[in-house]
């Protein structure tokens, strides 16, 4: 029989480690976020669990906005040209790739599916200037996704500031609130990454939280299991088999 290489990951995991996690690279107390940026759909689940254990902000839970990225490849889109269909989706794809440059900048491997959404009854125009933003993903296995999602919030961040010093000309003085990125991953594979994050500040200054190293295996997390009983036996025996290496 094949041995099965996959890691599985059970609920249970999933909350300790963040709880873990957030005690010990001391979140509250170091970076203190004031937004998370969940990256859909491995980082919803994730960020909510965290939101448990962030401490509330002026009495309010912190906010999360979901953000979706794909890999190029998994939308088998190997030319841009080449897409013909009419449905909304390629449509959207296609809008991306004419209109955002950056594709060319990082590479072609990834896309926005989704995009931050502020709604009407958010009182400022410039939502991520000043803020502690963390990013939460389930797993950096390449790092293609978050090097992705940091560049293009780059450029949102670089238009509110635009924005900002229009609003403010009168005002020579005036200093642009700084806007810092944390990361939040579950998993960090261990191996060589393709991209490095663009902001270097995140590793430099302790500001890339991963809850767990792993090794460059495949990992099944809790929500995409079809099964949901066999999938924790299979976690809490891997879990047991791990304890008993050690010991
Ligand atoms: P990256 O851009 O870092 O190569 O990969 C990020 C995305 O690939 C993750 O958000 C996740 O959706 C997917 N991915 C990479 N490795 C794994 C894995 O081991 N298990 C699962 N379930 N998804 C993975």
């Amino acid at each position: 029989m094949v041995k099965d290489t996959k890691i599985y990951i059970s609920y249970n995991q999933v909350h300790q480690l963040i709880k873990d996690a957030v005690e010990r690279y001391q979140i509250n107390e170091e970076f203190k976020p004031d937004l998370m940026i969940a990256i859909g759909g491995g980082g919803f689940i994730p960020a909510r669990i965290l939101r448990t254990f962030l401490k509330r902000a002026n009495n309010k839970n912190i906010p999360i906005q979901a953000i979706g990225l794909s890999l190029y490849e998994d939308l088998f889109l190997p030319n841009p040209s080449n897409i013909h269909s009419n449905n909304s989706t390629s449509n959207s794809i296609k809008d991306d790739l004419a209109n955002n440059d950056s594709l060319s900048t990082i590479g072609t491997q990834v896309i926005k599916t989704q995009w931050l959404h502020f709604g009407p009854s958010h009182a400022t125009t410039t939502p991520l200037l000043g803020k502690n933003i963390l990013i939460v993903d389930e797993v950096d296995d390449t790092r293609t996704t978050l090097a992705y999602a940091i560049q293009e919030l780059t450029k949102d961040i670089e238009e509110e500031k635009r924005k900002f010093l229009q609003d403010n000309t009168e005002n020579v003085d005036i200093k642009v609130p700084e806007t810092k990125f944390a990361v939040f991953v579950l998993h960090n594979k261990k191996k060589e990454k393709k991209m490095e994050l663009p902001d270097l500040s995140i590793t430099k200054e302790g500001r890339y939280f991963a809850a767990k190293e792993t090794p460059d295996r495949w990992l099944v997390y809790p929500w995409e299991a079809n099964d949901i009983e066999e999938h924790t036996k299979k976690s809490l025996m891997q879990q047991k088999e791990e304890l008993e290496e050690i010991q």
